[in-house]
């Protein structure tokens, strides 16, 4: 990419407020930064990230307090609609300060670009007369299922189909059951939110964490359904490898226990973000599955994510003895790193975007195991497109856990989908070097924003 010495214009970053969602903003503002914008992140007080561990950026705080409540209710789609309706007026407090303090060209707001769930952003630019983009932290194959299937008039009742595995038009392989309606919220919500998203959507243009050749035919359906110039610039990690995680400490400790390591390629990895909840019976069932497979795994536990646990007291009896030293059980990893150790040869993953991005960018086959929103759409995309992971669907017990362990990692059957994996890391690595898609794309986007 082109470099540039001096700080040209400001943007202002309006990141979601979710570690998959800050990640890929604040991997934007890192990008953008070295191409000479100065950058500022305007974020809620809940889930705000570190400024200090970002100092070329200036921090504002939109001063809503997100209710304990919204919080803790999981209902995160009436989390994001109440927090639409309460940021706009702080929000646009905050940038009527800055532009007061704007002295110079270094000072000039040039754009707003906003995680796509803060729709709030759209129309205070509008009111104040400045462009934004869309950033999509998801996949484009996931916004546009949703898009096309939420009815755009009363009285279609398309999605009463839900659950089925009668496959969505026009979306092959794509089945009903596998649309991208969360878990976090009821299907009325989630139909209020995608039509806020849509109506809402008048700005500049889109960036998706993506890559061209990765889902061709979805975006070229959202070009023609959104008609704005659309950028995808992925995998956004590989442009700004330093970064790391926003909300939780890394324990670094595990890359020691992988080194440790004898043979290359043999241990899974089991991390189902940074969302994703499961009860005790889920834990000991993944526990005995992962024991019995007889492959090393490194699992990340979130303290919380086990309903009625602090984290793993609830592991079961015997399980530490079964395991002995082939496992290690963290709160969190440096997932990004992990991943690309060579003694790792599989994860077990909720197929949250960014982990997808960044296993295929390792050359990592997938055992996927979504669970809410665009999961189910990444992880058909992941088992049945590209052909680099396989899904495991039915109800979570050991013997499914053990079988889909061997197969990814050992057995015959998985040679395949091990081999796809690796060729796809190259044909991804390609698109990142000059000349590559996502590289000229980016390069693209920096001039677009110049010319706004
Ligand atoms: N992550 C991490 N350490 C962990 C688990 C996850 O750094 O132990 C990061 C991961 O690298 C990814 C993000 O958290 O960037 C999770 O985002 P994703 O879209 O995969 O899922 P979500 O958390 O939004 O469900």
């Amino acid at each position: 990419m082109e470099k540039q010495g001096k700080r040209s214009n400001r943007l202002v970053l309006v990141p979601g407020s979710f570690q998959g969602h800050l990640n890929p903003m604040l991997q934007l503002g890192t990008i953008l930064y070295s191409q000479g914008f100065s950058i500022t992140v305007a974020h809620t007080k809940f889930n705000s990230p570190n400024p200090s561990n970002h100092p070329d950026f200036n921090f504002l705080t939109i001063s809503y307090a997100a209710y304990d409540s919204d919080l803790s209710s999981g209902n995160i789609l009436a989390l994001i609609l109440r927090l639409n309706v309460n940021c706009k007026a702080p929000f646009q407090e905050c940038l009527a300060r800055l532009t007061e303090k704007q002295n110079s060209d270094e000072e000039k707001i040039s754009c707003i670009i906003y995680d796509e769930l803060m729709y709030f952003s759209e129309a205070v630019a509008t009111e104040m007369k400045l462009p934004s983009i869309i950033l999509c932290t998801g996949g484009t194959t996931a916004f546009v299922s949703r898009d096309t299937t939420v009815p755009r008039a009363e009285g279609n009742n398309f999605l009463q189909g839900l659950g089925s595995k009668d496959i969505v038009p026009g979306f092959y392989p794509l089945r009903l059951k596998d649309l991208p309606f969360s878990k976090f919220g009821s299907l009325e919500t989630m139909t209020q939110v995608v039509k806020e998203l849509r109506n809402t959507r008048k700005s500049s243009a889109i960036i998706y964490n993506t890559i061209d050749f990765l889902e061709q035919s979805s975006l070229a359906r959202t070009l023609q359904q959104c008609h704005l110039p659309l950028f995808s610039i992925g995998p956004l990690h590989k442009f700004a490898p330093a970064l790391s995680s926003i909300l939780f400490d890394e324990d670094i400790s595990c890359m020691r226990w992988l080194d440790e390591q004898t043979n290359d390629n043999t241990i899974i990895y089991v991390s189902l973000g940074s969302i994703t909840q499961i009860d005790e019976n889920e834990l000991a069932e993944m526990a005995w599955g992962l024991a019995n497979s007889n492959q090393p795994f490194l699992w990340v536990v979130r303290p919380g994510s086990v309903r009625g646990s602090e984290w793993i007291e609830s592991l079961p009896e015997g399980f530490e003895e079964a395991i002995g030293q082939r496992g290690c059980i963290v709160k969190w990893a440096p997932q990004k790193k992990v991943l690309a150790h060579a003694k790792v040869g599989g994860f077990w993953s909720h197929c949250g975007w960014n982990s997808t991005m960044e296993s295929i960018s390792e050359g990592v086959p997938i055992i996927c195991r979504p669970n809410s929103g665009d999961q189910r759409v990444n992880g058909r995309y992941i088992s049945n497109v590209w052909r680099v992971g396989l899904e495991m669907e039915n109800e979570l017990n050991r013997r499914e856990v053990e079988r889909a362990v061997r197969r990814l990692m050992v057995d015959k059957e998985g040679l395949e989908i091990r081999q796809n994996a690796k060729e796809l890391k190259e044909k991804i690595q390609l698109c990142v070097r000059e000349d590559g898609s996502s590289y000229n794309s980016l390069n693209e986007l920096v001039k677009f924003i110049k010319s706004l």
